[in-house]
């Protein structure tokens, strides 16, 4: 019937329909429409004419902002589903429309749509059942609209299907424009894999998926967001994603900028010019294995830190034990403790190191921070000091010891000058001064020697004369030609051996200049009726040459001195018994050079003894064995005389 009919009647049919009837277009741009068709049941259920509604906006027929939505989800189900929006009309009533949407689009139609609609009398059940649903829905939208929460859902292809308004406060985009976006639009460049990977494990799972990436914002800078994401399904049908997401960007800024410090420290921690090690104590008050090392004291003392932790501060301060409990008593009453001492490395080299220790609670646990400094260039500063005072010292003291024989040597030729025309006296005069000028000489030329052998040995140029030699016969040859000497001066001079004979190589001057100044030394510090003992005795691979008095002995804190160039201990004795103080440092010196080591051992009062272990190396014989007797009776009373000059001999 209608494809005969004429226009005229297509428009009564349309306008006299029990429903609405509207086809239109949209001009520009969505979502201003030229309305073609607009029936008179339109009329009715919208309160608007044909004119009224031409060229307006879609939305014009709804006064509820929801509806909008509505209008737009009618569009997006085109074709498929019919979708109920409320309206209000002109006389502000509430009307239920039920409206389906298909599009045409033909040679003589271009683009259009064509919207059918109907009423639901709103006092029905299904139209009170529809504005109930409406009505939860409207509250449903106003607490997602309004949570702090950011809440979206993504269609299957990560298209936003709702995006809640708080994301544009937090994200700075019109709300308008962040629902046109993707989830790709708003990665932050170098989140993509992490956002991939949400993506992936969404559509995998059916439970929620947590992820915390960085969002782009409006103003190209980056929120950090937590989010969790569960897909949805109707009916097994995967519909789209719901993500709830917070603004965690202050928190993990905090917690950034936490680890960024907490680097910051450990940087400054690892790399401070000190050592440091914490460590706690155990109920025996002694140190347990370190809790906690910087690397610097893991270079300094060699060790990994896997070795530092399985190890406690003894290990590596071996005198620590003798002191710990002074530590811990000084960190107690002090706040902290402050002290030197010896670390040993993994090679076993020794460093000087300055500890500071104090107590330290952490946690309610209490631990021990020692902070350990090197302090070997102060040291060796300490050293030079003495080094340089002592020099100086030296210096003052042999001035007067060259001036001492000379004025000797000078106050005699006087005396001798003054006389020297009374012929009767002459021989008298000579026979008085000449033993002391004598004696003077020597004291100078063992000076002189002395000072010439420190010298050649700092040069390295003192060299052994080395030898195979009987040192029984040397030391005994040595012994019986001093014995006359010591014995005129009321002391006893013992010689003892555990063997008849012993040839070591060595230099055999030096050997006996070692023992002359060892036996003059204890001639020296001892009195008139004392004794002196030389004992050799031989254990294979060792000689140990001991030189005993019953003299006036070294206290016990001046015994590691003696043995350091220009070392006088006691300057008051020094003064009667004359002296340099560099004899034990060349007799040391000549030892090392044997490779061989002296000790001293003595108690005031009571005497001295002095230990020479020397090692018995033979070289391969070249000369026959040096006999050291006739050698020593025929040059060696002037070498004795040298070596005994500093003791006042009125025997000449
Ligand atoms: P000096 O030329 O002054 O004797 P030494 O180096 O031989 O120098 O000795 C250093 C110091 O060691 C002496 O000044 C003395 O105080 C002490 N000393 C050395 N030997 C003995 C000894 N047998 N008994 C007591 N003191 C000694």
């Amino acid at each position: 019937m209608i494809e005969n009919s004429s226009e005229n009647e297509l428009f009564t049919v349309i306008n006299n329909m029990p429903g609405g009837l509207c086809v239109f277009n949209f001009i520009d741009q969505y979502p201003y429409i030229e309305v073609t068709v607009w029936n008179k049941y339109m009329e009715k259920i919208t309160g608007f004419s044909r004119e009224e509604i031409n060229r307006t906006g879609i939305f014009h027929v709804c006064s509820i902002k929801q509806e909008q939505d509505c209008i737009n989800k009618a569009f997006t189900e085109m074709n498929k589903k019919e979708t109920l929006i409320q309206i209000k009309d002109i006389a502000d009533m509430n009307r239920l429309l039920k409206l389906k949407i298909s599009s045409i689009n033909t040679d003589k139609i271009k683009e259009s749509y064509i919207v059918l609609a109907s009423e639901i009398p709103e006092n029905t059940d299904y139209g009170n059942e529809v504005l109930r649903i409406k009505e939860s829905e409207t509250i449903l939208r106003e607490v997602v609209d309004n949570t702090a929460d950011l809440l979206a859902i993504f269609t299957p292809d990560f298209r936003i299907k709702y995006i809640s308004p708080s994301h544009a406060d937090v994200l700075g985009y019109p709300l308008e424009k962040l629902k046109s976006m993707r989830m790709g639009d708003l990665t932050y460049l170098g989140e993509e894999n992490i956002i991939a990977k949400f993506g992936n494990d969404l559509i995998k799972s059916k439970e929620t998926v947590k992820c915390q990436f960085k969002i782009l914002c409006a103003d190209h800078s980056f929120k950090y967001l937590e989010t969790i994401g569960k897909p949805l399904y109707n009916n097994g049908l995967l519909e789209g994603y719901i993500l709830s997401s917070r603004d965690v960007t202050a928190r993990v800024k905090t917690e950034e900028d936490l680890v960024k410090s907490k680097k910051r420290f450990r940087t400054l921690f690892n790399n401070v010019n000190d050592a440091i090690y914490m460590y706690k104590l155990d109920e025996e008050g002694s140190p347990s294995k370190f809790v906690e090392v910087n690397d610097r004291a893991c270079n300094r003392l060699e060790y990994t830190r896997e070795e530092m932790m399985s190890m406690t501060i003894s290990d590596v301060i071996p005198d620590l034990k003798d002191i710990i409990s002074y530590i811990i008593e000084t960190v107690e009453s002090k706040g902290n403790s402050l002290y030197e001492a010896c670390a040993k490395t993994k090679s076993g080299r020794i460093i000087p190191v300055e500890i500071n220790s104090i107590s330290l609670d952490l946690n309610n646990e209490k631990f021990i921070l020692s902070i350990s400094r090197d302090i070997t260039e102060r040291k060796e500063k300490e050293r030079a000091d003495e080094f340089e005072r002592l020099r100086a010292e030296f210096f003052a003291n042999i001035s007067h010891e060259l001036r001492t024989p000379v004025n000797v040597i000078f106050s005699a030729l006087q005396l001798i000058n003054s006389r020297i025309n009374d012929t009767s006296l002459n021989a008298v005069l000579y026979k008085k001064y000449m033993p002391v000028m004598k004696q003077n000489c020597y004291r100078l030329v063992r000076l002189i020697n002395n000072l010439i052998d420190v010298t050649k040995i700092d040069a390295g140029f003192m060299k052994l004369n080395l030898s195979n030699v009987d040192i029984v016969d040397l030391f005994e040859s040595i012994t019986l030609s001093v014995t006359q000497y010591i014995e005129y001066q009321g002391m006893s001079l013992l010689f003892d051996t555990n063997v008849e004979e012993k040839i070591i190589t060595c230099d055999a001057d030096k050997l006996e200049r070692i023992v002359l100044n060892l036996i003059s030394n204890a001639v020296k510090f001892s009195k008139s009726g004392d004794s002196i003992f030389v004992n050799l005795m031989d254990t294979e691979e060792k000689v140990i040459i001991s030189v005993k008095d019953t003299g006036i002995g070294i206290a016990e804190e001046n015994q590691s001195l003696i043995f350091d160039r220009f070392a006088q201990v006691d300057k008051s004795f020094a003064r009667n018994r004359e002296g340099s103080g560099i004899g034990l440092s060349l007799v040391k010196s000549m030892v090392e050079m044997h490779n061989g080591t002296i000790e001293v051992k003595s108690q005031l009062n009571k005497g001295s003894e002095f230990i020479i272990t020397l090692p018995v190396n033979l070289v391969e014989e070249k000369s026959e064995i040096k006999d050291t007797r006739n050698y020593l009776i025929s040059d060696n009373v002037e070498k004795i005389k040298i070596e005994f000059s500093d003791i006042y001999s009125s025997q000449g």
